[in-house]
């Protein structure tokens, strides 16, 4: 065992209202600068809905993330001779107009504005030109179906829907989610791997990916070789940006600034333990048991084996008692309630979601709609955003994966309901609860995590220490022979 620690996070879809507050916070500490303006290191989709930069999940043109190469795997797009073939033109770059071209308005124009009978207005300018524009797109411009069903056919999603599941484009069957997004700090990060100047790392102490603003060359491999499209180019200084998860205001025991400012309190954050010694074997193992092989690499934080392989390796006391409190710890490995996006990208990202039970619940049976209750277990193939489509998002297309998360949000709720409602029928109850393997006690405890969570509940991070600090997977990409898992190579923590 080779224990490392993690920072990692759980978004709970359903109780994220699309406000897109987690975006402006971002904004106004990080992304308000020259350069900078088009980038987003937190956005929030629309689903169905071509996302941003457009279509970024079609890896057939933007070649990100890792494919499966015999018992490893290689980067798709990027690496040794496939990043020195395209140095000087890399046509699996996302362009301006994959992201859009940012704006401001004359504000000016509304107090300097001749007297008229007209009310004045102001004109939006490109804050790259400086021109006036005609605006065409926008980080969100598909935000809540809008433009629907072009932009929500053109889901990359949708290529493995059957034609029987067009239905759900029948006005009253539409319906969507939000998928808020920032940096997965991945766990085998195609970004680290892919570049040539080993300006990006993986902090050896929390796991949170960062690039060397030095030592970057502007190379934008990592731009292409991400496959969430979370590394972005910054076009005033020439160097790359990302997402850093406030490590600033981790370090002094703040939540990330998207996390603090969340209306919806979807956010959770903590420390998981992993094995690294698992990482390559998890990274290139069959489509079908990425999931479960992902959630293995976490390990149980309570094990006396595990301590002691964590405190050789010099994690700190402090770090492994967050990581015993960690609400993602209980997420993701203990409920098994939230799941990957993408899993298939090979990247084994940092980031769960617990996908959204309401557009599942509502479906339309005999072209009646339906949202009681029990239509949800009989109708989970009937469902209004179809399993298919969930299970493209969250489980490479396992849709059992799906229908177990969402039966288990069920029977929680089944079991709130006996508690506080009393309508039904104790037998229906304890069916469910049979079926999805839950107690009365845990089912309580998903509640309260879920509906009543104070800050410190939520967000559970562990006292900084940097001073133990190495950074892992540097230099690794090119130099140890295109992978990403370098860190094997690397010194125990603390010596
Ligand atoms: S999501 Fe993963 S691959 Fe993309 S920038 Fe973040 S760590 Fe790198
Ligand atoms: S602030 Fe929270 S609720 Fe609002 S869009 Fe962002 S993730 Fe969703």
């Amino acid at each position: 065992m080779n224990i490392r620690s993690q920072i990692a996070m759980v978004f709970h879809l359903d109780k994220c209202i699309g406000c897109h507050t987690c975006s402006i916070a971002c904004k106004n500490i990080w992304t308000d600068r020259k350069g900078a303006e088009y980038m987003w290191w937190n956005n929030v989709e629309t689903k169905p809905g071509t996302g941003y930069p457009t279509k970024w999940e079609d890896q057939e043109t933007y070649k990100g993330g890792w494919e499966k190469n015999g018992d490893t795997v290689s980067l798709k797009g990027t690496g040794k001779f496939k990043g020195l073939k395209n140095i000087f033109h890399n046509p699996y770059m996302p362009v301006l107009d994959d992201y859009y071209e940012p704006w401001t308005y004359k504000y000016q124009d509304l107090f300097t504005a001749p007297e008229g009978d007209d009310q004045p207005i102001a004109r939006p300018v490109s804050l790259v030109t400086g021109e006036p524009i005609e605006i065409k797109s926008g980080p969100n411009w598909d935000d809540d179906l809008g433009g629907s069903p072009d932009f929500a056919r053109k889901d990359v999603n949708m290529e493995k829907l059957t034609p029987e599941q067009e239905a759900m484009f029948q006005l009253e069957r539409m319906t969507f989610h939000y998928l808020p997004r920032i940096c997965n700090h991945c766990l085998n990060p195609a970004c680290v791997a892919s570049c040539p100047s080993g300006a990006l790392y993986k902090r050896g102490e929390d796991g949170v990916v960062l690039i060397n603003q030095e030592r970057c060359r502007a190379w934008r491999m990592c731009v292409t070789a991400c496959p969430y499209k979370k590394s972005y180019y910054n076009w005033h200084t020439g160097k790359s940006e990302k997402c850093v998860l406030c490590y600033p205001r981790l370090e002094s025991g703040q939540a990330p600034a998207c996390f603090h400012s969340c209306v919806g309190r979807i956010r959770y954050l903590g420390v998981l333990l992993y094995d690294a010694d698992k990482i390559e074997a998890v990274a290139s193992c069959k489509e079908e048991e990425l999931v479960d092989r992902h959630i293995d690499i976490y390990v149980d934080p309570f094990d006396p084996a595990v301590i002691e392989a964590a405190t050789a390796n010099g994690i700190a006391m402090s770090t492994i008692e967050a990581a015993q409190k960690s609400p993602v710890y209980k997420f993701v490995k203990l409920w098994k309630l939230a799941l990957p996006l993408h899993p298939e990208y090979r990247t084994l990202p940092n980031l769960f979601y617990v996908p959204a039970l309401l557009p599942g619940m509502a479906s339309v049976q005999d072209g009646i709609y339906n949202s009681t209750t029990k239509s949800l277990w009989g109708g989970i193939d009937t469902t209004r955003l179809p399993m298919k489509y969930l299970a493209s998002l969250f489980s490479a297309g396992n849709t059992e994966k799906v229908a177990d998360v969402l039966k288990k949000l069920m029977a929680v709720r089944m079991h709130r309901r006996g508690v506080t409602v009393g309508d039904l029928k104790a037998d229906e109850i304890s069916q469910a609860m049979k079926e999805t393997n839950l107690s009365g006690n845990t089912a309580d405890e998903i509640f309260r995590l879920t509906s009543l969570a104070t800050f410190d509940d939520r967000f559970v991070i562990p006292p900084a220490h940097r001073e133990e600090s190495i950074e892992m997977l540097e230099n690794t990409a090119d130099v140890k022979g295109n992978t990403g898992f370098g860190f094997k190579e690397t010194p125990a923590r603390g010596l």
